[in-house]
């Protein structure tokens, strides 16, 4: 049998090994050299003995991406790779430069199913959950193309995390032990379109970690138009969930609100969606909605976002605009995957 060795825990790990007749000390070992100095490769390990190498090849393989392609933002710096997996699809992450560091946005599933009208991750239809190590994976890669430390992450790439549960917990677990990159819980930001009992699954796990709901829209009747999940989880249930959440953990959630002109960014909405909040431990970020090429949004014109800004300000929600990074190189998600295929499909009918 042959195992995924970067999903597993040290514990998991250890015990395979012990299984398998290797000696206890090359678990810590192998380990480091994977969470530690982040080398995805046995022929790097240069304290394992050659034949101990080819045995680990064989029964635990190193599931991992690679870069096809790294695009840098001239405006900000931004980083955008997209990482083949060993299945031959793709996945992207986004590096971007804060003041406090170096932030990757990545991905936790090949394509997404929920159908969010303005998403293109949507579009490409989906294919499968990634696994613990394959999310992993495109951390430590990316570190090392940069060659900086990151420092923060974000589950915002393409997929919804929590319909893919857990292998993103598993991951959480694995980015956070101190044995490995050992990264805080509390720079870990977890993004969701509102799977509500996974909502409180997350909860019953009492994780500092950052909660960020895809609101988009303060009535059902909205958020049905955009967002399928809303058929089955209404936002009263959702915004039950996420009081909850921020009055059992103390965590400020964040609520994502992709303003679509003439759509979701009217005054009544502002107010609505203000008096829908009051008084829960939150954080609304506005985001010009990307424009996405078969989708028909336009981003909502600066003056109406600042008025919207200040109808929530005003109501006591604390409000800010998302800065707007790496536009020139199409860092919103799937865009560059939808690129990559349609790239791959235009040269295999060429042929
Ligand atoms: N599935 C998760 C995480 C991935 S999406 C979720 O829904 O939260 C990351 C964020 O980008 C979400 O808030 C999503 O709604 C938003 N988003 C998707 N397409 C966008 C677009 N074209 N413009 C602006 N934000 C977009």
């Amino acid at each position: 049998m042959t195992r995924d060795i970067l999903s597993m825990t040290y514990d998991e790990l250890s015990q395979a090994f012990s299984a398998e007749g290797i000696q206890g000390f090359r678990s810590k070992q192998v380990y480091e050299w994977l969470h530690r100095h982040l080398v995805l490769s046995y022929d790097e390990m240069t304290n394992l003995p050659k034949q101990l190498r080819e045995t680990l090849k064989e029964k635990f393989p190193i599931i991992t991406c690679s870069v096809v392609r790294k695009q840098v933002s001239k405006a900000d710096g931004t980083v955008k790779l997209l990482f083949e997996m060993q299945d031959g699809d793709y996945v992207e992450s986004v590096v971007m430069k804060y003041k406090y560091g170096y932030t990757i946005c990545v991905s936790s599933q090949i394509g997404c199913k929920m159908g969010c009208a303005f998403c293109a991750s949507t579009l490409g239809g989906f294919k499968r959950g990634l696994t613990a190590g394959e999310i992993l994976s495109q951390v430590y890669v990316a570190q090392k193309e940069i060659g900086e430390r990151i420092s923060h992450i974000v589950l915002m790439g393409m997929g919804e995390p929590l319909d893919n549960y857990d292998n993103v917990m598993r991951f959480i677990s694995l980015v956070t032990d101190e044995k490995g990159i050992n990264l805080s819980m509390r720079n870990i930001s977890l993004s969701t379109c509102g799977i509500v009992p996974k909502i409180y699954d997350l909860l019953d796990k009492k994780l500092q970690l950052t909660l960020s709901i895809s609101l988009h829209a303060p009535t059902n009747e909205l958020r049905d138009k955009i967002m399928p999940v809303n058929h089955k989880y209404k936002v009263e249930e959702l915004l039950a969930a996420c009081r909850k959440y921020a009055g059992e953990t103390s965590r400020r959630i964040s609520f994502e609100y992709a303003m679509l002109s003439g759509i979701n960014d009217s005054d009544e909405c502002a107010q609505t969606l203000a008096s829908k909040l009051k008084g829960m431990l939150c954080h609304v970020n506005l985001i010009p909605v990307n424009e996405v090429k078969e989708s028909p949004f336009k981003p909502s014109t600066p003056e109406r976002v600042e008025r919207f800004v200040s109808i929530l300000s005003k109501n006591g929600i604390n409000a800010t605009v998302r800065r707007k990074l790496g536009s020139d190189i199409d860092a919103s998600c799937g865009q560059l995957r939808r690129k990559e295929k349609e790239n791959k499909s235009e040269k295999e009918g060429d042929k």
